[in-house]
Protein backbone atom coordinates (compact mmCIF):
# COMPACT_ATOMS: atom_id res chain seq x y z
CA UNK A 1 0.00 0.00 0.00
CA UNK A 2 1.68 3.12 -1.07
CA UNK A 3 0.22 6.62 -0.05
CA UNK A 4 1.49 9.99 -1.38
CA UNK A 5 3.98 11.29 0.91
CA UNK A 6 3.46 14.72 2.84
CA UNK A 7 6.54 16.31 3.23
CA UNK A 8 7.15 17.71 7.07
CA UNK A 9 8.16 21.39 5.12
CA UNK A 10 8.56 22.57 1.50
CA UNK A 11 9.67 25.97 1.21
CA UNK A 12 8.29 28.68 -1.28
CA UNK A 13 11.28 29.62 -3.15
CA UNK A 14 11.09 30.13 -6.96
CA UNK A 15 11.06 32.13 -9.96
CA UNK A 16 10.98 35.56 -8.00
CA UNK A 17 13.63 35.00 -5.86
CA UNK A 18 15.93 33.24 -8.99
CA UNK A 19 15.21 36.93 -10.79
CA UNK A 20 16.42 38.60 -7.82
CA UNK A 21 19.74 36.30 -7.26
CA UNK A 22 20.35 36.83 -11.21
CA UNK A 23 20.55 40.59 -10.50
CA UNK A 24 22.95 39.97 -7.69
CA UNK A 25 25.31 37.40 -9.20
CA UNK A 26 25.05 40.43 -12.67
CA UNK A 27 26.66 43.51 -10.00
CA UNK A 28 29.62 43.09 -8.39
CA UNK A 29 28.46 43.14 -5.07
CA UNK A 30 27.70 39.14 -2.93
CA UNK A 31 28.78 40.33 0.38
CA UNK A 32 26.62 42.49 2.92
CA UNK A 33 25.70 45.36 0.13
CA UNK A 34 22.82 46.95 -1.16
CA UNK A 35 20.18 44.24 -0.94
CA UNK A 36 21.04 43.26 2.47
CA UNK A 37 20.70 46.86 3.46
CA UNK A 38 17.06 46.91 1.60
CA UNK A 39 16.39 43.72 3.53
CA UNK A 40 17.32 45.72 6.63
CA UNK A 41 15.47 48.38 6.01
CA UNK A 42 11.88 46.69 5.19
CA UNK A 43 12.20 43.99 7.38
CA UNK A 44 12.44 46.69 10.31
CA UNK A 45 9.48 48.54 8.93
CA UNK A 46 7.69 45.38 8.83
CA UNK A 47 8.34 44.92 12.79
CA UNK A 48 7.60 48.06 13.40
CA UNK A 49 10.95 48.79 14.60
CA UNK A 50 13.51 51.46 14.15
CA UNK A 51 16.77 49.17 13.75
CA UNK A 52 17.07 45.68 11.91
CA UNK A 53 20.44 44.19 11.33
CA UNK A 54 20.60 41.04 8.91
CA UNK A 55 23.26 38.57 10.07
CA UNK A 56 24.23 34.90 9.57
CA UNK A 57 21.87 32.70 12.15
CA UNK A 58 19.32 33.33 14.86
CA UNK A 59 22.36 31.37 17.06
CA UNK A 60 24.87 34.00 16.49
CA UNK A 61 21.82 37.22 17.17
CA UNK A 62 21.56 35.86 20.16
CA UNK A 63 24.92 35.50 21.09
CA UNK A 64 26.02 39.03 20.07
CA UNK A 65 22.85 40.24 21.46
CA UNK A 66 23.70 39.17 24.78
CA UNK A 67 27.68 40.36 24.53
CA UNK A 68 26.43 43.65 23.40
CA UNK A 69 24.37 44.09 26.45
CA UNK A 70 28.14 42.99 28.19
CA UNK A 71 26.64 40.30 30.08
CA UNK A 72 29.23 37.36 30.42
CA UNK A 73 31.17 35.39 32.23
CA UNK A 74 29.04 35.05 36.60
CA UNK A 75 25.91 36.56 35.09
CA UNK A 76 22.65 34.37 34.69
CA UNK A 77 20.02 34.81 31.85
CA UNK A 78 16.49 33.59 31.82
CA UNK A 79 15.82 30.85 29.64
CA UNK A 80 12.82 28.03 29.02
CA UNK A 81 13.45 24.69 29.58
CA UNK A 82 11.10 24.07 26.46
CA UNK A 83 12.81 25.60 23.42
CA UNK A 84 15.43 25.09 21.09
CA UNK A 85 18.83 24.36 22.57
CA UNK A 86 20.33 27.22 20.66
CA UNK A 87 18.39 29.61 22.71
CA UNK A 88 20.62 28.21 26.17
CA UNK A 89 24.01 27.84 23.73
CA UNK A 90 24.09 31.39 22.82
CA UNK A 91 24.10 32.28 26.73
CA UNK A 92 27.08 29.51 27.12
CA UNK A 93 28.64 31.17 24.44
CA UNK A 94 28.73 34.54 25.67
CA UNK A 95 30.50 33.01 28.85
CA UNK A 96 26.82 33.66 31.23
CA UNK A 97 25.04 30.53 32.92
CA UNK A 98 21.69 29.91 31.94
CA UNK A 99 18.93 29.63 34.08
CA UNK A 100 15.39 27.38 33.42
CA UNK A 101 12.29 28.11 33.95
CA UNK A 102 9.32 25.88 33.17
CA UNK A 103 6.93 25.97 30.54
CA UNK A 104 2.73 27.16 31.19
CA UNK A 105 0.88 24.40 29.75
CA UNK A 106 -1.82 25.97 28.05
CA UNK A 107 0.91 27.26 25.04
CA UNK A 108 3.86 25.66 26.18
CA UNK A 109 5.82 29.23 26.45
CA UNK A 110 7.69 30.31 29.05
CA UNK A 111 5.67 30.29 32.08
CA UNK A 112 5.53 34.02 33.46
CA UNK A 113 4.37 33.28 37.33
CA UNK A 114 7.64 31.40 37.65
CA UNK A 115 9.76 33.92 36.39
CA UNK A 116 10.29 36.08 39.71
CA UNK A 117 11.30 33.31 41.71
CA UNK A 118 14.14 32.48 39.10
CA UNK A 119 15.82 35.94 40.02
CA UNK A 120 18.71 36.76 41.63
CA UNK A 121 21.02 38.97 42.02
CA UNK A 122 23.57 37.90 39.24
CA UNK A 123 20.52 37.78 36.52
CA UNK A 124 21.35 40.30 33.93
CA UNK A 125 18.57 38.99 31.35
CA UNK A 126 15.64 37.28 30.32
CA UNK A 127 15.15 34.83 26.63
CA UNK A 128 11.54 34.53 25.94
CA UNK A 129 10.66 32.02 23.14
CA UNK A 130 7.69 32.51 21.08
CA UNK A 131 7.10 29.00 21.00
CA UNK A 132 5.76 27.74 17.73
CA UNK A 133 4.74 31.10 16.45
CA UNK A 134 2.64 32.46 19.88
CA UNK A 135 4.03 35.39 21.75
CA UNK A 136 4.77 35.86 25.62
CA UNK A 137 2.91 38.21 27.18
CA UNK A 138 5.53 40.86 26.51
CA UNK A 139 4.01 43.38 28.82
CA UNK A 140 3.60 41.80 31.47
CA UNK A 141 7.63 40.46 30.80
CA UNK A 142 8.32 44.17 30.35
CA UNK A 143 7.17 45.42 33.57
CA UNK A 144 8.69 42.34 35.78
CA UNK A 145 12.44 43.34 33.56
CA UNK A 146 11.62 46.56 34.50
CA UNK A 147 11.16 45.89 38.00
CA UNK A 148 14.25 43.86 38.47
CA UNK A 149 16.62 46.32 35.64
CA UNK A 150 16.90 43.37 33.54
CA UNK A 151 17.22 42.79 29.76
CA UNK A 152 15.46 41.20 27.45
CA UNK A 153 16.77 39.29 24.42
CA UNK A 154 13.44 37.39 22.14
CA UNK A 155 13.89 34.39 20.39
CA UNK A 156 11.69 35.14 17.72
CA UNK A 157 12.90 32.09 15.02
CA UNK A 158 9.23 31.20 15.20
CA UNK A 159 7.54 34.41 15.56
CA UNK A 160 8.32 36.97 12.30
CA UNK A 161 4.83 37.31 11.80
CA UNK A 162 3.52 37.22 15.77
CA UNK A 163 1.18 39.86 17.55
CA UNK A 164 -0.13 39.86 20.93
CA UNK A 165 -2.11 42.89 22.60
CA UNK A 166 -0.79 44.94 19.34
CA UNK A 167 2.85 44.18 20.55
CA UNK A 168 5.40 42.91 17.71
CA UNK A 169 8.03 40.82 18.35
CA UNK A 170 10.79 43.57 18.77
CA UNK A 171 8.83 46.28 19.87
CA UNK A 172 9.12 45.65 23.90
CA UNK A 173 11.98 43.68 24.03
CA UNK A 174 15.71 45.39 24.48
CA UNK A 175 16.74 43.05 21.45
CA UNK A 176 15.17 40.61 19.14
CA UNK A 177 16.94 37.84 17.18
CA UNK A 178 15.26 35.83 13.86
CA UNK A 179 16.33 32.92 11.59
CA UNK A 180 16.08 32.17 8.47
CA UNK A 181 17.48 28.97 9.06
CA UNK A 182 16.04 26.24 6.32
CA UNK A 183 12.53 25.46 7.53
CA UNK A 184 11.48 28.50 9.01
CA UNK A 185 8.60 30.86 7.83
CA UNK A 186 10.89 32.87 5.48
CA UNK A 187 14.10 31.53 4.74
CA UNK A 188 17.48 31.56 2.43
CA UNK A 189 18.54 28.46 3.89
CA UNK A 190 20.93 30.01 6.65
CA UNK A 191 20.64 33.16 7.97
CA UNK A 192 19.00 35.63 11.11
CA UNK A 193 18.46 39.41 11.91
CA UNK A 194 18.68 41.14 14.42
CA UNK A 195 15.35 44.18 15.47
CA UNK A 196 16.10 47.00 17.96
CA UNK A 197 14.52 50.05 18.95
CA UNK A 198 17.41 50.71 20.90
CA UNK A 199 20.32 52.92 18.55
CA UNK A 200 22.93 52.05 20.71
CA UNK A 201 22.41 48.63 20.95
CA UNK A 202 22.28 48.51 16.94
CA UNK A 203 25.09 50.54 16.78
CA UNK A 204 27.11 48.03 19.08
CA UNK A 205 25.78 45.23 17.31
CA UNK A 206 26.65 46.65 13.45
CA UNK A 207 30.79 46.50 14.74
CA UNK A 208 30.66 43.23 16.70
CA UNK A 209 28.99 41.21 14.04
CA UNK A 210 32.18 42.72 11.41
CA UNK A 211 35.12 41.54 13.41
CA UNK A 212 35.14 45.32 15.87
CA UNK A 213 35.95 47.69 12.45
CA UNK A 214 35.26 50.89 12.04
CA UNK A 215 34.00 50.70 8.46
CA UNK A 216 32.30 47.94 6.59
CA UNK A 217 33.42 46.38 2.99
CA UNK A 218 30.44 48.31 1.74
CA UNK A 219 31.50 52.05 3.45
CA UNK A 220 34.75 51.35 1.93
CA UNK A 221 33.43 50.11 -1.34
CA UNK A 222 31.12 53.30 -2.18
CA UNK A 223 33.41 56.14 -0.47
CA UNK A 224 37.19 56.90 -1.97
CA UNK A 225 39.59 54.46 0.17
CA UNK A 226 40.16 55.23 4.02
CA UNK A 227 42.05 53.45 6.75
CA UNK A 228 39.49 51.06 8.77
CA UNK A 229 40.34 50.57 12.51
CA UNK A 230 39.32 48.50 15.08
CA UNK A 231 38.38 49.84 18.35
CA UNK A 232 36.42 46.88 19.92
CA UNK A 233 36.84 43.39 19.62
CA UNK A 234 34.59 41.52 17.14
CA UNK A 235 33.51 38.60 15.45
CA UNK A 236 31.78 37.84 11.41
CA UNK A 237 28.19 37.23 11.28
CA UNK A 238 26.82 39.39 8.83
CA UNK A 239 24.16 38.42 5.77
CA UNK A 240 25.09 38.82 2.67
CA UNK A 241 23.73 39.94 -0.40
CA UNK A 242 23.07 36.26 -1.83
CA UNK A 243 20.89 36.08 1.26
CA UNK A 244 19.21 39.29 1.21
CA UNK A 245 18.40 38.54 -2.63
CA UNK A 246 16.57 35.39 -1.38
CA UNK A 247 14.49 37.10 1.30
CA UNK A 248 13.44 40.24 -0.20
CA UNK A 249 10.43 38.78 -2.42
CA UNK A 250 9.33 36.33 0.64
CA UNK A 251 8.36 39.48 2.33
CA UNK A 252 6.35 40.26 -0.41
CA UNK A 253 3.89 37.15 0.53
CA UNK A 254 4.40 36.81 4.20
CA UNK A 255 0.84 37.49 4.84
CA UNK A 256 -0.63 35.77 2.21
CA UNK A 257 1.37 32.93 3.21
CA UNK A 258 0.34 33.23 7.25
CA UNK A 259 -2.72 33.36 6.00
CA UNK A 260 -2.62 30.01 4.60
CA UNK A 261 -0.58 28.56 7.01
CA UNK A 262 -3.71 30.01 10.02
CA UNK A 263 -6.00 28.20 7.56
CA UNK A 264 -4.04 24.87 7.35
CA UNK A 265 -3.86 25.23 11.74
CA UNK A 266 -7.71 25.66 12.44
CA UNK A 267 -8.40 22.67 9.90
CA UNK A 268 -6.03 20.42 11.95
CA UNK A 269 -7.63 21.80 15.22
CA UNK A 270 -11.16 21.15 13.39
CA UNK A 271 -9.70 17.75 12.92
CA UNK A 272 -7.94 17.05 16.55
CA UNK A 273 -10.79 18.43 18.41
CA UNK A 274 -13.08 15.80 16.72
CA UNK A 275 -10.90 12.99 17.39
CA UNK A 276 -10.49 14.11 21.25
CA UNK A 277 -6.17 14.85 20.77
CA UNK A 278 -4.71 18.18 22.32
CA UNK A 279 -2.29 21.05 21.12
CA UNK A 280 -1.48 24.03 22.48
CA UNK A 281 -3.63 26.79 22.61
CA UNK A 282 -3.51 30.17 20.81
CA UNK A 283 -4.54 32.64 23.76
CA UNK A 284 -7.51 35.82 22.84
CA UNK A 285 -5.63 39.02 22.00
CA UNK A 286 -3.17 36.85 19.84
CA UNK A 287 -1.95 36.53 16.39
CA UNK A 288 0.52 32.98 16.27
CA UNK A 289 2.78 33.24 13.39
CA UNK A 290 1.85 29.04 12.95
CA UNK A 291 4.99 28.05 12.74
CA UNK A 292 4.59 24.90 13.44
CA UNK A 293 1.46 22.74 14.67
CA UNK A 294 2.31 20.21 17.24
CA UNK A 295 -0.13 17.66 18.98
CA UNK A 296 0.25 16.09 22.03
CA UNK A 297 -0.34 12.05 22.59
CA UNK A 298 -0.05 9.78 25.08
CA UNK A 299 3.72 9.92 26.28
CA UNK A 300 3.88 6.25 26.00
CA UNK A 301 2.84 6.28 22.96
CA UNK A 302 4.98 8.97 21.00
CA UNK A 303 7.72 7.37 19.87
CA UNK A 304 5.81 5.04 18.44
CA UNK A 305 3.37 7.59 16.59
CA UNK A 306 6.42 9.05 15.19
CA UNK A 307 7.65 5.65 13.93
CA UNK A 308 4.17 4.99 12.37
CA UNK A 309 3.20 8.48 10.90
CA UNK A 310 6.78 8.12 9.11
CA UNK A 311 5.30 4.84 8.22
CA UNK A 312 2.61 6.20 6.45
CA UNK A 313 4.85 8.45 4.44
CA UNK A 314 4.15 12.03 7.04
CA UNK A 315 7.15 13.94 7.73
CA UNK A 316 7.32 14.46 11.83
CA UNK A 317 9.47 16.51 14.04
CA UNK A 318 9.89 16.65 17.77
CA UNK A 319 9.73 20.45 18.77
CA UNK A 320 11.40 20.01 21.54
CA UNK A 321 12.33 17.60 24.46
CA UNK A 322 13.63 20.01 27.38
CA UNK A 323 17.00 21.60 27.05
CA UNK A 324 18.38 20.86 30.84
CA UNK A 325 17.88 17.07 29.80
CA UNK A 326 20.11 17.27 27.13
CA UNK A 327 23.78 14.89 28.06
CA UNK A 328 25.50 17.87 28.09
CA UNK A 329 23.14 20.27 30.13
CA UNK A 330 22.84 17.10 32.71
CA UNK A 331 27.00 16.48 32.67
CA UNK A 332 27.82 20.57 33.02
CA UNK A 333 24.79 21.56 35.35
CA UNK A 334 23.71 18.19 37.00
CA UNK A 335 19.41 18.35 36.01
CA UNK A 336 17.74 15.72 36.83
CA UNK A 337 14.39 14.63 35.39
CA UNK A 338 11.60 16.52 37.30
CA UNK A 339 13.36 19.87 37.68
CA UNK A 340 11.38 21.20 34.90
CA UNK A 341 7.78 19.04 34.94
CA UNK A 342 5.66 20.53 32.21
CA UNK A 343 8.20 21.04 30.00
CA UNK A 344 9.06 17.38 30.59
CA UNK A 345 5.78 16.34 30.47
CA UNK A 346 5.26 18.52 27.03
CA UNK A 347 8.67 16.79 25.62
CA UNK A 348 7.46 13.48 26.16
CA UNK A 349 4.01 14.21 24.18
CA UNK A 350 4.55 16.56 21.59
CA UNK A 351 4.42 15.46 17.75
CA UNK A 352 5.06 18.09 15.18
CA UNK A 353 3.03 17.59 12.23
CA UNK A 354 4.00 18.85 8.21
CA UNK A 355 2.71 22.42 7.97
CA UNK A 356 3.82 25.04 5.31
CA UNK A 357 1.40 26.88 2.85
CA UNK A 358 1.81 25.02 -0.20
CA UNK A 359 -0.14 21.71 1.58
CA UNK A 360 -3.61 21.42 0.23
CA UNK A 361 -6.36 20.96 2.09
CA UNK A 362 -6.31 17.34 0.96
CA UNK A 363 -3.40 16.76 2.19
CA UNK A 364 -3.92 18.10 5.85
CA UNK A 365 -7.12 15.82 6.03
CA UNK A 366 -4.68 13.19 4.72
CA UNK A 367 -2.06 14.02 8.00
CA UNK A 368 -5.36 13.89 10.32
CA UNK A 369 -6.81 10.35 8.95
CA UNK A 370 -2.95 8.92 8.86
CA UNK A 371 -2.62 9.73 12.63
CA UNK A 372 -5.86 8.67 13.55
CA UNK A 373 -5.34 5.11 12.17
CA UNK A 374 -1.79 5.33 13.33
CA UNK A 375 -3.07 6.15 16.72
CA UNK A 376 -5.80 3.75 16.87
CA UNK A 377 -4.11 0.41 16.07
CA UNK A 378 -1.41 1.07 18.51
CA UNK A 379 -4.18 1.90 21.18
CA UNK A 380 -5.32 -1.56 20.11
CA UNK A 381 -1.83 -3.51 20.18
CA UNK A 382 -1.42 -1.96 23.88
CA UNK A 383 -5.01 -3.78 25.03
CA UNK A 384 -4.37 -6.52 23.49
C1 LIG B 1 15.79 27.62 14.66
C2 LIG B 1 15.86 28.15 16.06
C3 LIG B 1 16.99 28.82 16.56
C4 LIG B 1 18.28 28.87 15.81
O1 LIG B 1 18.21 29.51 14.59
P1 LIG B 1 19.49 29.46 13.62
O2 LIG B 1 19.20 30.54 12.64
O3 LIG B 1 19.52 28.10 13.00
O4 LIG B 1 20.69 29.73 14.43
C5 LIG B 1 16.93 29.39 17.82
N1 LIG B 1 15.83 29.29 18.58
C6 LIG B 1 14.74 28.62 18.17
C7 LIG B 1 13.54 28.56 19.07
C8 LIG B 1 14.72 28.02 16.90
O5 LIG B 1 13.64 27.32 16.50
Amino acid sequence: MSQERIDFYRHTLGEAELRNLAQVLDGVFLTAGPRTQEFEKRFADYLGVSQAIGMTSCTTALFLALTALGIGEGDEVIVPAMSFIATANAVIHAGGTPVFVDAELETANLDLDQVEAAITPRTKAIIPVHLYGHMVDMKRLRAIADQHGLAIVEDCAHAVESIRDGVKPGQLGDVACFSFYATKNITCGEGGAIATQREDLAEAIRVIRLHGMSKSAYDRYTATYRHYDMPVMGWKANMNDLQAALLLPQLDRIEAQLERREAICQRYERGFDALGVDYPRVLPGSRSARHLFTIWVEPELRDDVLQGMQEAAVGVAVNYRPIHLMSYYVNRYGFVAGSFPRAEEIGARTVTLPLYPGMSDQQVDQVVERFAAVHRHLVEKRQA
